[in-house]
């Protein structure tokens, strides 16, 4: 049985007649830097995300980028985001001078934890430090955050709000879709992600005219109203036409993978709920499934043993960001975020793509269940 942690290649069988159509009008038309596939893609992003305004961009890092800098995000802010998740949401929020202030996570769904996040809040604005301006909240694994609770506690405040969708793009929340879930969201297209191209991707989501005017600005240099007017500081930020062709090609199956992502989670719950930890079912929303995650406190050996039965395993995340050592200069040190630092220790992903079998899945279920018994 040869299982896959992620399975372009099938994926590719399935699609490449299309995606290959795709490509050759682009080598045809040979406008490789915004041509008429990004205008195609941008409107079918926001139809599909449910936003008035969808951006493409280069990657999930700059789509977090442009969203920041739009919010003018610089020295002396601070920006509230999960301890737990992936750097580049963070990361962009020091490459502006600003400093992240991260925040503990649910035990449950792992997503930054609204209680923590008003403790925090409170505790930057009695320091007088740091003007607090915005919340990150990621959507992790796939889940939405709790945004009922975080929109409440951004108004309070007056904090901007980017959904960092990076990895829920295909995701709901009470009815709405990933990435409009923010005042800005981002997501990503990175080839692992639930909707990838075949390279670096991303896109921006808003509702306000003004901030996508922004952004869209800031994607190309600060442009103006013509090239070389440029009218702020900005960046290279585009996404390729090749890429966005490709995203076109495989937006057409993305519904029916999340449905078999879906599926693959249902059938892992049902087997594993008495072996491990499964991730939280939360009522208000779907899942897009980028990982499915589960605790154990034996989780290497466990590991270990389902490598040797062919199953590859991987760990999101092993270091939480106060931990990392490019964040030093904030002075996080162990003890600081209890939560976070227990999921690091016992949390591992197995395979999750839209092309596992139902064979495989079982395979999966019953050598689990058996690294646990002998583990035990
Ligand atoms: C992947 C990811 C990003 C960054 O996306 P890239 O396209 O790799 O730049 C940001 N945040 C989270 C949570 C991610 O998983």
């Amino acid at each position: 049985m040869n299982i896959k942690l992620l399975d372009l290649q099938s994926q590719h069988q399935k699609i490449k007649d299309k995606v290959r159509a795709r490509i050759d009008r682009v080598l045809e038309h040979g406008q490789y830097i915004m041509g008429p596939e990004i205008g195609e893609l941008e409107t079918r992003l926001a139809g599909f995300a449910g936003a008035k305004h969808a951006i493409s961009c280069a990657s999930g890092t700059d789509a977090l980028l442009l969203a920041l800098m739009a919010y003018d995000v610089k020295a002396g802010d601070a920006v509230f985001t999960s301890d737990f998740t992936f750097i580049a949401t963070a990361e962009v929020i020091a490459l502006l001078g600003a400093t992240p202030v991260f925040v503990d996570i649910e035990p449950g769904s792992k997503n930054i934890s609204p209680a923590s996040l008003e403790e925090k809040i409170a505790k930057v604005v009695k320091e007088g430090n740091l003007r607090p301006r915005g919340i990150i909240p990621v959507d992790l694994f796939g889940l939405p955050a709790d945004y009922g609770k975080i929109e409440k506690i951004a108004e309070k405040h007056g904090l901007f709000v980017i959904e960092d969708a990076a990895q829920s793009f295909g995701a709901s929340y009470k009815g709405k879709k990933a990435g409009s879930l923010g005042t800005v969201g981002a997501t990503s297209f990175f080839p692992a992600k639930p909707l990838g191209c075949y390279g670096d991707g991303g896109a921006v989501f808003t509702e306000d005219a003004a901030l996508a005017e922004k952004m869209k600005s800031i994607r190309v240099h600060g442009q103006g109203n013509d090239k070389y007017n440029n009218v702020r500081i900005g960046l290279n930020a585009r996404l390729d036409t090749l890429q966005a062709a490709i995203l076109l090609a495989k937006l057409d199956i993305f519904e029916s993978e999340i449905k078999n992502r879906q599926r693959v989670a249902a059938l892992y719950s049902q087997g594993l709920k008495k072996a491990v930890k499964i991730p939280e079912i939360v009522s208000e929303s779907s899942c897009a499934w980028a990982q499915y995650s589960v605790e154990h406190p034996q989780r290497e050996e466990i590991r270990k043993f389902l490598t040797q039965k062919g199953i590859p395993t991987a760990v999101y995340y092993p270091v939480p960001l106060h931990l990392q050592p490019a964040f030093s200069f904030l002075g996080g040190k162990q003890g600081d975020y209890p939560v976070s630092e227990k999921a690091a220790l016992n949390i591992f992903s197995l395979p999750m793509h839209p092309y596992l079998e139902d064979t495989q899945i079982n395979f999966i279920i019953q050598e689990v269940c058996e690294a646990v018994k002998q583990h035990a």
